[in-house]
């Protein structure tokens, strides 16, 4: 029985990524075969399917950072045919076959059991963008920040990770500051519940190394100058979670906002972060994350269209979250 997949090969050129049908012996080892049933398309996958940036490290490679499904066989102690599982970073796409194949063989100590609560389809809305949106609050929160410490920012609202982030500092309790470059998205994010909306631009150019201090705390989907600024106008112990690189990958900044205003860069990884943080994450996201604001960022589409959905997410146009129907 073969079954259909996005595979990666390297190739004189660089490297071919299509859709092939493959079979089970070409899978990968591991002790958990999963039908997968759902994944996702996120700003990491975009540039996977381009197939010209070095997220991949191996090949020939399965790309998709997300999977959700159920488990078929299974060597693995803790899981049984039928159970209902969730795997995002842990190497794939990168080093290990990913969830867009309608089959994947994993370890099972990276399989997380589908959340009571959660459907396949609303675990894949959250996917690997949702969990770390997540992640970066609860750094935010292990730093001792609240609402009442002052307003949090989130740049690259309209994106996936920006859209989560929203929604669950909003219903939180913070003041929410949503940064876009898509004035058009602001009745959106207000939905997701943004108190404030401010235009990407004022963050981007090359700002002082400090500014007037505006917000408590960050989460930074875009880098470079724009984590700069979002630093720079950090208030007094305040912390910044860096989640991403949508702007880029410097960052050009001084010393001044954490020598003088005690100001925090907190580093957030999703793909390696360890299991019990990662379920911890979860558990959070299942019990707290309004279905409704979820649905509203989601959009859903069929497997044959990850490739446009990956050009869109490079080039900004995807708002939110995008879940894709595999097999
Ligand atoms: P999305 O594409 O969904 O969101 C990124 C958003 O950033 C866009 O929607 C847009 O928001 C904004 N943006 C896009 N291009 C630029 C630009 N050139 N300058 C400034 N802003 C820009 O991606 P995801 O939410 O899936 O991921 C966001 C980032 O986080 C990516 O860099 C991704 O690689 C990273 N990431 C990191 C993880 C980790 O483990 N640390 C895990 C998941 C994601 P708007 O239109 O509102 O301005």
């Amino acid at each position: 029985m073969t079954f259909k997949a996005v595979r990666a090969d390297k190739t004189d050129a660089g490297q071919d990524v299509r859709f092939v049908e493959m079979d089970e012996s070409e899978l990968m080892d591991g002790d958990v075969t999963v039908r997968v049933t759902h994944s996702t398309v996120n700003y990491k996958d975009g540039l996977a399917l381009s197939g010209k940036s070095a997220i991949i490290r191996r090949f020939p490679m399965v790309l998709g950072i997300d999977l959700a499904g159920v488990v078929e066989t299974s060597g693995h102690s803790g899981f049984s045919p039928g159970d209902e599982v969730i795997l995002n970073g842990y190497g794939l796409s990168e080093t290990h076959f990913g969830g867009y194949a309608e089959k994947a063989r994993v370890k099972g100590d990276w399989l997380v059991k589908l959340p009571a609560g959660l459907t396949r389809a609303e675990a894949m809305a959250i996917g690997t963008a949702g969990y770390t949106a997540m992640l970066g609050v609860m750094a935010i929160e292990r730093h001792g920040l609240t609402p009442a410490s002052g307003p949090a920012l989130v740049t690259g609202a309209a994106g996936g990770v920006g859209s989560t982030a929203i929604s669950l500092l909003a219903d939180k309790g913070w003041k929410v500051i949503a940064s876009t470059g898509r004035a058009s998205e602001a009745d959106y994010l207000k939905g997701l519940g943004a108190a404030e909306i401010i235009e990407r631009a004022t963050l981007a150019a090359p700002g002082k190394p400090l500014g007037k201090e505006q917000w408590a705390a960050a989460v930074d989907s875009v880098g470079s100058t724009t984590l700069s600024n979002v630093l720079a106008q950090t208030r007094y112990g305040g912390a910044v979670a860096a989640c991403g690189l949508a702007g880029g990958m410097d960052l050009p900044t001084t010393v001044a906002p954490f020598i003088l205003r005690g100001v925090s860069l907190l580093g957030i990884d999703s793909v390696n972060c360890p299991m019990p943080v990662r379920l911890e994450a979860w558990r959070r996201l299942a019990a707290g994350l309004d279905r409704r604001k979820l649905a509203a960022m989601t959009q859903t589409i069929p497997f044959d269209e990850v490739f446009e959905a990956g050009r869109r997410i490079l080039r900004g146009e995807t708002r939110g979250r995008l879940v894709v129907t595999i097999g």
